[in-house]
């Protein structure tokens, strides 16, 4: 019997919210309504598909004018720009990086890809978010600045960096992370990979570190097919992050010169003709995505055992993907929300597996992770395309 959970009470509202027009409603789908078409014919008609030609130019041009960042660096995809991220903010063989547990696998990965090693940290409940405070406080605890470098005392490895995650398009409390990051001399490096069209206190994301990764995969708030690129406000950063997913040619008619082993890692014009056309959109986007978290909010209101979360203050969210939070008392239903909801034809997915559960992290170092555990227990996305709502 239910009682005061009322399972199918809350996926009667999904479907009648965003389930109305379609039978089945996917988690976060793309919409190719604008100059799509055009621009990929473009690059079909003149032979320009690869990794050279006037789009991935054009598209980095638009990716750092709409965001602010000095320079934008297109890259094959996000977990890509954020290696190369990691190695230009000195990230070296076994280093430490700090970040959080609960993440896309891609941000642990690219650390490894340095020969470094993640370190798990917890998130708080208002951002789903690194917590700075928590951090702060652990760092006292287990590290010590020695000639501006961080060691971890239980390790005797450098801390080197710290890279927050924006979840599902909500910005961490990037001042207290910046001040903490100060504090302990340790390298900013944002995984903004959900956060485009996210803003902190008028900022945009991703534009606070001293780099920064964008996604532009498939689920992603705009997407070139798959592609990411780099952010930074530092121009020899950039031209090393130009030269570095570029195979580290030197310029030159025609012969091959590297100065070091580089990366393939260049976006080609095709996918970028798409990301054209996608950015051109992107202000429409996130006008109807916040209009379906707007919905989502009102209809969630007052029903008992679920909230909808709503964008931390200060910040400006992008809603990339919309989250609902079970009670703590009925995280046991989490499951059976699921199943019946995905049975109903609306999708909903849990959170990632935290790092620390995955068999290639479990050993990794880490403080207290417990509120990960509760708020990744307890966590479900629901329902986010821009074509959920009319234009
Ligand atoms: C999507 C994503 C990435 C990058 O993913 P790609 O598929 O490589 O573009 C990295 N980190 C997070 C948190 C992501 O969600």
């Amino acid at each position: 019997m239910e009682t005061s959970f009322e399972l199918e009470r809350i996926v009667q509202i999904l479907k009648e919210t965003v389930g109305r027009k379609q039978e089945s409603v996917a988690l976060h789908e793309p919409v190719f309504a604008g100059n799509e078409w055009v621009y990929v014919k473009e690059c079909l008609d003149t032979g320009w598909v690869s990794s050279v030609g006037r789009f991935v130019d054009r598209f980095e041009r638009m990716l750092a004018e709409y965001t602010g960042a000095g320079y934008a660096i297109a890259a094959v995809n996000g977990t890509a720009a954020l290696h190369v991220a990691l190695l230009l903010a000195g990230v070296k063989p076994g280093d430490e990086v700090i970040i959080p547990t609960m993440t896309f696998v891609a941000t642990a990965n690219a650390v490894v890809y340095c020969n470094a090693v993640p370190h798990l940290a917890d998130i708080e409940p208002e951002t789903l978010g690194l917590d700075p405070d928590k951090l702060d406080q652990y760092l006292h605890d287990i590290a010590v600045v020695n000639r501006e470098e961080c060691l971890n005392r239980l390790t005797g490895r450098p801390i080197r960096a710290v890279v927050p995650m924006h979840s599902f398009g909500h910005p961490v409390n990037l001042d207290k992370l910046l001040a903490v990051c100060e504090k302990y001399r340790l390298v900013l490096v944002e995984d903004a990979a959900e956060s485009l069209g996210s803003f902190y206190k008028g900022k945009h994301t991703g534009t606070f570190g001293k780099l920064a990764a964008l996604s532009f995969n498939g689920n992603k708030i705009v997407t070139t097919g798959g592609g990411g690129a780099i952010l930074t406000n530092d121009p020899e950063l950039a031209k090393l992050a130009k030269h570095l997913t570029t195979t580290a040619k030197l310029p030159h008619s025609w012969e091959y010169v590297h100065d070091r082993t580089g990366f393939n890692y260049r976006l080609p014009n095709l996918n970028a003709a798409l990301g054209c056309a996608q950015l051109e959109q992107l202000p429409a986007f996130l006008d109807r995505k916040r209009r379906l978290a707007d919905n989502y909010r009102a209809v969630f209101a007052g029903v008992p055992g679920v909230t909808f979360f709503t964008e931390p203050e200060g910040a400006r969210s992008n809603y990339w993907l919309n989250v609902l939070l079970l009670d703590e008392k009925y995280a046991d239903r989490r499951d059976d929300l699921l199943a019946a909801t995905n049975a109903a034809g609306v999708m909903t997915r849990p959170a990632w597996t935290l790092m620390h559960r995955l068999e290639m992290y479990n050993q990794c170092p880490r403080m207290d992770l417990s509120s990960a555990e509760d708020i990744a227990g307890r966590l479900i996305n629901i329902p986010s395309s821009a074509n959920l709502v009319d234009k």
